[in-house]
């Protein structure tokens, strides 16, 4: 277990307050997941803003496992220390500016690291697993033929698989999808950002998804 003195990692912002990281967390670097006060996942947020939720007590309950402990003031009455635990998931009260959660026509940005995700590393045509920086973002119907860049028109390809379809669509370059492309959910979404995703907290986006979701099995595969 490793402390970090939150005075010097960040002057000014939390006085007082010191913050130390469970071996579950692995360093101070593990993201929090947060939802709203129903339980509709939210964001990921780093433990400064943990903290920051903490002292505004917005934080209505806690799932998952103990991530840090906050060592607050020294309480002038009692003489003693406040600790607050920080677990992997905390419900909040209060807004954030996403209103995605609730939303059934939400459509989360596109980004090649989160459609690199959602295919999971597959490339769609050959199925072969790459790294990230082989991969490319494939325009199924291209744009040359009225194809917008939406998920449901985009897909992961290897560099040799884009080349070899160029500016076509997959029937006209005879190549067939090994999977329907779709647009996440907010839930999908939240996970396919994710940094570093914990068990439990990876199985409390996963109860979010749809049940049709192919990241199921996708999911499935990761851990393999
Ligand atoms: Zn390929």
């Amino acid at each position: 277990m490793r402390g970090i003195d939150l005075e010097q990692a960040d002057h000014g912002l939390l006085d007082d307050l010191r913050i130390v990281a469970t071996p579950a967390a692995r360093g101070l670097s593990q993201l929090v997941l947060r939802t709203d006060v129903a339980g509709m996942p939210l964001e990921w947020i780093d433990y400064k803003e943990a903290a920051r939720l903490y002292h505004q007590e917005q934080v209505a309950y806690t799932c998952g496992s103990l991530l840090y402990e906050l060592y607050g003031g020294v309480n002038a009455r009692t003489g003693r220390r406040t600790v607050l635990e920080v677990n992997s998931i905390v419900a909040t009260v209060g807004h954030t500016g996403n209103p995605g959660n609730t939303r059934h026509d939400y459509v989360p940005p596109l980004n090649n690291q989160t459609l690199f995700r959602r295919d999971a590393y597959l490339c769609m045509y050959c199925s072969q697993r790459f790294a990230s920086r082989e991969l490319s973002r494939d325009h199924i119907r291209p744009f040359s033929q009225g194809g917008t860049d939406v998920w449901t028109n985009v897909v992961a390809a290897c560099r040799r698989c884009n080349n070899q379809k160029a500016s076509r669509t997959p029937e006209q370059a005879r190549m067939q999808l090994i999977a329907v492309p779709f647009t996440p959910t907010y839930a999908e979404y939240i996970f396919l950002k994710g940094r570093r995703v914990l068990a439990d907290q990876m199985e409390y986006l996963v109860a979010h998804f749809p049940r049709s979701s192919p990241l199921h099995d996708r999911i499935r595969a990761y851990l393999s």
